[in-house]
């Protein structure tokens, strides 16, 4: 019983594991997938922006080339002319002009300033290839903007710093380019933080941020730089669904693993292991079906029939009991059906000492003599008579004959009668039955049906009703359903009858109530 309920145990224990173990590690998976998404994604958008950079930069480029590759005197209404053209060109181009010894010499927008001296600082930043760069230049005719410059060789161009970080952004990420000779910031998005983009870059991007992700992109032929960065929640909902994903498939996954290790433990509680399990419990129940004198109607005596109702299922016996035979419990479910039926009539066998309960036992209880002994001890000292416990065997069960033969004789020699139970179906000859001496003979009740309906299959009960008559053995019909039946049992000799006609099986309550009520009411059967 003990390893019973550790083994119950364990596979409960293991069917819960797999169920949530599954559930658990997606909730992980899901964690670690959202944020190895996120970083993808955010990857995905830093290279992106550093593309943008590479095209204003070169976008500049192309435009200075433009505008050395047409002729034109230095600030002629021609050259003017052309940058204004250049300006028209390229998109990202704002301003396009002519500059020397330090000053501004004249652009289309603020036409020729040769005679005005508008200084032109220093560079803030030469490139290797000859370009010269200002960062924050004030455009001469606006004291808002401050663009960024490029130069060479006295054309140069300006560029809005927010060309290099508008990019088309739901989310809207901050996004800071940078010039990673210098480490300087070239622009700047709307709600980045200089500082703070500056120093993600110096890390590459490894911050530990619990608010923030970070991402850097480089670019691979000039000295520029991006560092973008999202916040994590605002993949909260993206996460959610990742979430909702990996658990549906954690439950499914931990439902099959439970469906099967719960097939595993139903086999183990297999229906042999239930069966023990229900007769170590005594889970089972005795009725007892009465057996009447049919010239009477009076009852003489009652079999013991098992019930066993599982979950609220009634197993049938004839299933049940064939599973105890199989797997070695038909002793004890004997043992309990002896005890229960003593439990239950002993105050009736006592008070009534011609009444008889007969008992059914297997093959195996015939084989030796350890149920006739369990019987005598049992019977010791209770006032009930050898003669009211009787022993039911089907001609199934004779068939190991020597042994069997034995074990009769000494039932018989203890006082207890032996029936033969469902005879005719156990294809018994008449002259091998003649060397067992028993005691009644129940007809079974596929013949009892025959009767009182078309001649030809009624034609087998007459025959053995008489073979039991030369027996010299008393008779029990089974399953008596109808008057008729009953009328043609006495015609011919029948002595005994059981059936629903009487009383089906019953508890020794209702038992009592059907004998005290049949009293009142008995109406002997005459010819
Ligand atoms: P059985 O010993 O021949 O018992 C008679 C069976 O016929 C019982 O079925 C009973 O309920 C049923 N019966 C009686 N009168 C009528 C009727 O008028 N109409 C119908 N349709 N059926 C009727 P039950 O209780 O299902 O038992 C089936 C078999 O299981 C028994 O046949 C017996 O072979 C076996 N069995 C029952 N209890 C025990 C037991 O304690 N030990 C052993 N070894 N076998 C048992
Ligand atoms: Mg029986
Ligand atoms: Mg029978």
């Amino acid at each position: 019983m003990i390893k019973r309920m550790s083994l119950i145990s364990a596979s409960v224990a293991l069917g819960c594991i797999v169920t949530v173990a599954p559930v658990l590690t997606s909730i992980y998976i899901a964690d670690e997938d959202a944020e190895l998404r996120e970083q993808e994604d955010l990857q995905q958008f830093a290279a992106k922006a550093v593309m943008r950079t590479e095209l204003v930069t070169y976008q500049a480029f192309a435009a200075i080339a433009d505008m050395e590759a047409r002729p034109g005197g230095l600030c002629s209404p021609v050259q003017i002319a052309q940058f204004a053209h250049v300006i028209f060109n390229y998109r990202y181009v704002q301003d396009a002009g002519a500059y020397g010894g330090g000053e501004y010499l004249c652009s289309p927008l603020s036409g020729d300033v040769r005679a005005q001296h508008l200084t032109m600082p220093p560079p803030d930043w030469r490139s290797k290839d000859g370009y010269q760069l200002w960062y924050r230049q004030k455009n001469p005719v606006s004291d808002e903007r401050q663009d960024i410059q490029i130069g060479r060789n006295g054309k140069y161009v300006s560029i809005d710093p927010q060309s290099y970080v508008d990019l088309i952004d739901p989310a809207q990420r901050p996004i800071a380019a940078i010039n990673v000779e210098t480490n300087t910031i070239l622009a700047l998005s709307s709600g980045a933080d200089g500082d703070d983009m500056l120093s993600a870059w110096k890390l590459a991007g490894h911050v530990n941020n619990e608010q923030w992700h970070y991402a850097v992109a480089r670019s691979a032929s000039r000295p520029l730089g991006v560092v973008v960065k999202s916040p994590r929640s605002s993949l909260v909902g993206h996460w959610l669904g990742l979430l909702v994903m990996w658990l549906s498939i954690g439950v499914v996954v931990g439902g099959v693993l439970g469906w099967i290790a719960f097939r595993q433990i139903s086999r183990q509680l297999s229906f042999p292991a239930t069966l023990e399990w229900a007769i170590v419990r005594k889970k089972i129940d005795v009725f007892f079906q009465p057996i009447v004198r049919l010239t009477s109607g009076e009852c003489v005596g009652v079999e013991a029939l098992v019930r066993w109702n599982l979950n609220g299922r009634n197993i049938s016996p004839e299933i049940f009991v064939a599973v105890a035979e199989q797997n070695g419990l038909i002793q004890p479910l004997t043992d309990l059906v002896l005890d229960k039926t003593l439990d239950d009539l002993s105050t009736l066998l006592r008070s009534r000492p011609s009444f008889y309960v007969s008992i059914n036992v297997s093959s195996e209880d015939l084989r030796t003599r350890r149920f006739l002994n369990v019987l005598t001890a049992r019977l010791r000292e209770t006032g009930i008579r050898p003669a009211q416990i009787r022993i039911e065997a089907t001609e199934r069960s004779f068939m190991d004959a020597d042994a069997t033969r034995q074990t009769i004789a000494a039932f018989r020699d203890a006082g207890h009668p032996v029936y033969i139970d469902d005879f005719g179906t156990g294809y018994s000859s008449l002259s091998y039955l003649q060397t067992f001496t028993i005691d009644v003979l129940k007809i079974d009740k596929s013949f009892i049906d025959t009767i009182g309906q078309d001649a030809a299959s009624s034609i087998v009960a007459p025959h053995i009703i008489a073979m039991a008559h030369e027996l010299g053995v008393e008779i029990v019909a089974e399953g008596v359903e109808r008057d008729v039946q009953v009328e043609y049992l006495v015609e011919r000799g029948v002595q005994y009858g059981q059936g629903w006609l009487f009383a089906k099986a019953m508890r020794v309550d209702e038992l009592v109530l059907w004998l005290n009520e049949r009293r009142t009411v008995l109406q002997p059967i005459h010819l």
